[in-house]
């Protein structure tokens, strides 16, 4: 049965480089017999400037029926910031349960990282980030509202059953896709509550996964480690702040924004996943035709690759790292002098040729 995706191009560089991936998608359905249906959603600042809303009412309930969600970035200097995030992306995760957030973190051959020759070894790792608790809670308040005493309290709440969906998660992909190691972000040195309740119950997840290694290491650490020795890292599990943080630092050392896809999944399949490049809308190049769109196609070859269709993925990888051998067809970001639809058509050819 055909799978039925929504795809949601969003504002600036994100409507210029889902452009892109459609033309990706179109080239796998008419020579690689992908049987897919799609959607276009324009919920947008176009339509909140239009509707005083980012979602319609019903929004959620139509999403409720795709497999899967294609995103591309949203932000506009006409809605402040904290609206595109709490109105769309924020129900959307919440609504259907992306308790994952994924990134893969890989120095594609043809990309420079800014840590070339200071390590050995390939950077090639993910990163498994607690995406619906923990330090990012709306819990707390100013509290002793006199200005002698004013203090400010954020709480983070850390239940069982979010540390073991994570966990679970992290271990569960690490076994499927052969890898030998988990590395667990903590801070239990420190934060002696929540951080020691994640330590005991990761632990007690890694204790029942005999065929994989498991290693916590405090985050300051860990985030010197990404920059002097990337090539250690496997699978790297880590609460909703510490993920945020060295999700970003994982974008930067291999490669930047313009390649960096990810996934926020709901693993139980009971509602669709989305997937979307890490980049945001980027007014500053926004109408210029100069966003590298290798981002965006690789976020479609993520959610290519949760449906099942894990060659499609490998095809598009493979594409991509045949059009960074040359530099004349890639974008200004990483090196190139190509805009962004001319590496989308050049992304079509090597996926025609290829076939
Ligand atoms: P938003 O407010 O939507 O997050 P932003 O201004 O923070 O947008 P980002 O998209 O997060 O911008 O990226 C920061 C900078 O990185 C941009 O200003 C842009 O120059 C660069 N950048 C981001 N994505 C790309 C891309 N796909 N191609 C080229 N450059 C990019
Ligand atoms: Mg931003």
């Amino acid at each position: 049965m055909a799978h039925k995706i929504a795809i949601i191009p969003g504002d600036g560089i994100g409507a210029e480089v889902m452009n892109e991936a459609m033309k990706v998608l179109n080239v796998l359905e008419n020579h690689y017999s992908l049987d897919m249906n799609y959607d276009v959603f324009d919920w947008n600042s176009d339509y909140y400037m239009k509707h005083q809303r980012m979602l319609p009412e019903d929004g959620l309930e139509k999403l409720k029926h795709y497999d899967a969600i294609l995103f591309g970035a949203i932000g506009d200097n006409r809605v402040p910031d904290d609206v595109t995030v709490w109105e769309l992306i924020m129900p959307i995760r919440k609504a259907f349960q992306q308790y994952v957030n994924f990134r893969p973190v890989k120095q594609l051959k043809g990309i420079e990282s800014p840590l070339d020759n200071s390590h050995r070894g390939q950077i090639d790792f993910v990163i498994m980030r607690e995406n619906s608790e923990g330090e990012y809670s709306d819990s707390g308040g100013l509290m002793f509202q006199n200005q002698e005493k004013e203090m400010a309290i954020q709480n983070s709440i850390f239940t069982k059953q979010g540390i073991n969906n994570i966990a679970g998660f992290a271990f569960d992909y690490a076994t499927k896709h052969h890898y030998s190691k988990v590395t667990s972000a903590t801070k239990s040195n420190a934060i002696t509550h929540t951080m020691k309740f994640w330590d005991r119950e990761v632990g007690k997840i890694a204790d029942a996964y005999r065929d994989i290694d498991y290693e916590k290491i405090y985050v300051d650490a860990l985030a010197a480690k990404f920059v002097q020795q990337p090539e250690e890292f496997q699978v790297v599990l880590a609460s909703n702040l510490f993920g945020d943080i060295l999700s970003d630092l994982g974008s930067a050392v291999a490669g930047g924004l313009g390649i960096s896809p990810s996934a926020n999944i709901n693993p139980s399949g009971a509602f669709p996943s989305m997937f979307e490049p890490v980049h945001g809308s980027a007014p500053d190049i926004a109408g210029k035709g100069s966003a590298n769109p290798i981002a965006q196609v690789w976020s479609l070859a993520l959610l290519l690759e949760h449906l099942g269709k894990e060659d499609l993925h490998d095809h598009i990888l493979q594409a991509i790292e045949e059009l960074l051998s040359d530099k004349t067809k890639v974008t200004k970001d990483i090196g190139g002098t190509a805009s962004t639809s001319e590496t989308g058509d050049e992304l079509v050819k090597i996926l025609r040729d290829n076939k």
